[in-house]
């Protein structure tokens, strides 16, 4: 029993074979038919919606995409099939990406109306179309022949779409594992977290865009196949959205999600279908209305699906039998990354000169003047309201300047970042925390921290995407993760390193921050207000451990509401009120200066 479970995928595997060889009612194999079908679309969601936080309506159009690009081309053309499947992909491919430059870049509920808009538009091009038999559809599309085989029933395309489903979880899993998988998981929030560890989030938003697309393509072109006619009906919005309630329902955190959503929900249709006319006593489509009323009580119940719930219970009653979770391993050997030479002690490494912001007719950040040296920690401080934040957000380049200039060291010389982009600055070595902690909470505190680690390995494009759905790239992944296991000890907290991220406590979410940060190979680290809502104790440990970075030669600029905090910690402190710069110097000095004891006595709580 227990060698059966620790080889589960396996198992399950020749259990699919195997299913149609036994003599179960037809009923069943179309039944298992659609739900393979379903689940290979609910898959790309998975990876859009849930991974990726975007959500999505249209899918069904891609699926009629790769459906009719393949019925049309055997039927009309006499292709085969096979040819049909790679028309259909790479038309998908096309498509996917020309929407995606247009609707990843909305933002809020443009988005899920945009999705509408394109599947609605792709609907009714199919059954307008003259060549594609308009409402009527197309009819007589050959089966599929695979190594001499004709899969002319349900039975025999019974494995091929199971087969491909399972190689498609697989994979999908294999990406989020990954470098790139990291990014796209970081893209939830906002993407304001990814841009600072370098994720061209853009452009990961359109990759997983396409790869949703070519998935649904691909169980498009098996559906076509298996019916050997289609008509645009399958392909409009009522599917679209049911796509979306199969991901959501099974859990769309998950990739076995997928599969358990779109098992649910079509052996649950297909009860209802059977029992509600026989309670009722009339024919209608009452199935529709129990349905959403079970599903909205599910959603409140569990908003996450019913996967986590699924695997937390078999996970309680196998404990004895299941092989214990270790977690994602550092394996040993890995090559140590390249690092950036830094700056000599007390080089001027950040210059912000007359630094403006204005938001309309309010200045934010009023001509701001200071420096920061290499081995030096800075505080910033001022009282609420002061524009310390906005200070912090034009150095790392989430807020364009509106005036002045912003200067930092990058091999050998002072350079202008004062209108870069985030993801450009933490190439040339600013590595930052978040005043409201960002981090993916149901990830291993490992991984959190090796997503800073992103820009350390080359590539972000379709290739690493494939090398790693491929898993060609171990080396390189074990090279990143050996570095965020190296900044975890750096900060001590490599004991927690298995730990799910949101268990951890404020205080340590913080110091996780810093490890991710230092992860980027930084010569500066920005800190916004570190030590906001911390424990007397989890302080001295967060001045400790920045004192000891300074040690080993960081520079680290520190904005702060926190008097007491930064008094025995900084070398040099600058002081801001309304904006504007009100005194600077060494700690002792600028706590005795009257600009600055009004502002504070004035002004703090
Ligand atoms: P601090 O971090 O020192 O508490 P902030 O930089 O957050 O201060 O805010 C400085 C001032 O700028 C405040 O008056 C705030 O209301 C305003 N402000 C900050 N961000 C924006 C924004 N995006 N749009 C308009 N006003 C803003
Ligand atoms: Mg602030």
């Amino acid at each position: 029993m227990k060698t059966l479970i620790q080889h589960g995928k396996w198992v399950l595997l020749v259990l699919i074979l195997l299913f149609p060889l036994m003599p179960v009612p037809e009923f069943w194999i179309t039944l298992a038919n659609y739900i393979g079908l379903y689940a290979i679309v609910a898959l790309g969601l998975v990876l859009l919606t849930g991974v990726g936080g975007m959500t999505s309506f249209g899918q069904a159009a891609f699926v009629g995409l790769g459906a009719y690009s393949s019925a049309y081309l055997c039927t009309a053309l006499g292709y085969s099939p096979w040819l049909g499947l790679l028309a259909g992909l790479v038309l998908t491919m096309v498509a996917a990406f020309a929407i995606g430059m247009i609707t990843m870049r909305l933002s809020g509920h443009y988005l899920p109306l945009g999705t509408i808009a394109w599947g609605l538009s792709l609907f009714f091009l199919f059954g307008n179309m003259e060549i594609l038999g308009k409402y009527d559809g197309l009819n007589g599309i050959p089966a599929i022949t695979l190594a001499g085989f004709k899969l002319d029933s349900g039975r025999s395309m019974f494995a091929l779409i199971w087969v491909i489903l399972l190689l498609a979880i697989i994979a999908i899993q294999n990406l989020l594992q990954s470098r790139p998988g990291r990014a796209i998981r970081a893209l939830k929030g906002g993407g304001v977290m990814a841009e600072a560890m370098g994720v061209n989030t853009a452009r990961m938003k359109v990759i997983i865009f396409v790869i949703a697309a070519m998935l649904a393509s691909i169980s498009g072109w098996l559906y076509a196949h298996l019916q050997r006619a289609v008509n645009p009906t399958p392909f409009g919005l009522n599917q679209g959205i049911e796509y979306l309630f199969m991901a959501v329902v099974g859990g769309a955190g998950h990739v076995w999600g997928a599969l358990l959503g779109s098992a649910l929900l079509t052996l649950l249709k297909d009860k209802l279908q059977s029992i509600l006319p026989v309670l009722l006593g009339a024919n209608g489509n009452f199935e529709v209305i129990v349905f959403g009323v079970l599903l909205i009580l599910l959603l409140q119940r569990a908003r996450d699906g019913v996967w986590p719930y699924l695997a937390r219970w078999t996970r309680r009653i196998f404990a004895a039998w299941l092989p214990e979770d270790k977690g994602i391993q550092v394996k040993p050997g890995a090559a140590v990354l390249n690092t950036r030479t830094k700056p000599a002690i007390d080089t001027v490494i950040l210059e912000i000169d007359k630094a403006r912001k204005q938001f309309g007719g309010l200045v934010a950040v009023n001509d701001m003047q200071f420096t920061v040296s290499a081995g030096q920690i800075v505080g910033l401080i001022g009282p609420n309201g002061a524009g310390k934040s906005t200070m912090f957000n034009l150095v790392t380049g989430v807020l364009p300047l509106s005036g002045g200039a912003i200067r930092f060291y990058s091999e050998g010389q002072l350079r202008d970042i004062g209108n870069l982009p985030s993801r450009e600055i933490v190439k040339l070595g600013i590595g930052r925390s978040f005043q409201h902690v960002r981090l993916l909470a149901s990830m291993s505190v490992l991984e959190n921290v090796a997503i800073g680690a992103h820009l350390r390995a080359k590539g972000g494009d379709v290739m690493e995407v494939m090398s790693s759905i491929l898993r060609r790239d171990s080396k390189i992944e074990n090279s990143l993760l050996a570095e965020a296991q190296r900044q975890l000890e750096r900060v001590g907290l490599s004991h927690l390193m298995q730990e799910e991220a949101g268990s951890l406590a404020l205080g340590q979410q913080r110091i996780l921050e810093i490890a991710r940060a230092l992860c980027c190979d930084p010569t500066l680290l920005l800190l916004d207000e570190p030590a906001a809502g911390l424990r007397y104790k989890e302080k001295q440990e967060l001045a400790e451990l920045l004192r000891k970075l300074r040690d080993e030669g960081m520079s680290i600029l520190l904005v702060e509401h926190d008097m007491d905090f930064v008094m025995n910690l900084t070398d040099h402190l600058v002081v801001m009120e309304f904006g504007t710069k009100i005194a600077e110097g060494l700690p002792q000095e600028v706590q005795q200066h009257p600009a600055v004891l009004e502002a504070y006595l004035g002004g703090i709580d």
